[in-house]
């Protein structure tokens, strides 16, 4: 019986998600440096090597199945990134973002820049750069929503609603997620490389921003708190 799958060796990679399926297999989410989003069955999960360490990248070796499930056969991790696990700032961090990757992406796609970004990571930049890097995911997934409203004006009380912003004077129902003031001051950062660069957010306004980003995600998926973990990242955000 022939197998369409094709055996990748030591692929650049990081398994984010890991889900215990019967006795001793599981099923891993990984974004891959080539193959983007990828589903891994792993036989034997939890016997004598132990389980693939989740969020630290590493070299991955599976058969790929494209658009189905693939085989995993080996993982290396990087040790040069243990402080992604070891450090919490950097730990719910990355979670929130795979958690909003995993939203927005097929299998096989990916944003290559948001593959660059979760290299970044450091107890430093890490709030910084978690936000670019799911609103590099909004970008490239097509639903980076901060554009002007129809009416060419971003004035006033501004409402998100559904996959754009509305502003004041046009918004004659108030429908929709309004945006404050913290989370409107931080947005025109985004699509300025230079400006972002030098930024620094407060945890109030990273909270406010990712309360937006929700909101979206939310609204263009047509779904409720797709993002599992802001959730929780918020009640830890507000317990520190
Ligand atoms: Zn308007």
């Amino acid at each position: 019986m022939p197998y369409d799958s094709s055996l990748i060796e030591g692929e650049p990679a990081v398994i984010y998600r890991l889900c215990p399926y019967s006795d001793s297999s599981a099923v891993a989410s990984a974004v891959s440096s080539n193959h983007g989003k990828i589903k891994l069955f792993i036989k034997n999960a939890f016997g004598k090597k132990g389980a693939p360490v989740c969020l630290i990248p590493g070299s991955l070796s599976f058969s790929l199945k494209s658009g189905g499930l693939s085989h995993f056969r080996s993982f290396s991790h990087n040790p040069d990134y243990y402080h992604y696990i070891n450090n919490p700032d950097i730990a719910v961090r990355l979670n929130l973002c795979f958690d909003f990757f995993d939203q927005l992406f097929p299998l096989g796609e990916f944003s290559a820049a948001f593959w660059k970004l979760i290299l970044k990571f450091t107890s430093e930049n890490c709030r910084e750069i978690s936000l670019y890097a799911i609103y590099r995911l909004l970008k490239d997934a097509g639903f980076w929503f901060y554009h002007s409203c129809a009416c060419g004006k971003m004035e006033g009380a501004l409402t998100l609603h559904r996959e754009g912003i509305i502003c004041e004077s046009c918004a004659q129902i108030r429908k929709g997620f309004a945006i404050d003031k913290t989370a409107a001051a931080c947005l025109p950062l985004f699509a300025d490389t230079d400006a972002y660069r030098a930024a620094k957010f407060s945890p109030f306004e990273e909270e406010a921003v990712l309360k937006l980003f929700g909101a979206h995600i939310d609204a263009v998926l047509e779904k409720k708190e797709a993002v599992k973990s802001l959730k929780v990242f918020s009640c830890m955000a507000l317990s520190l």
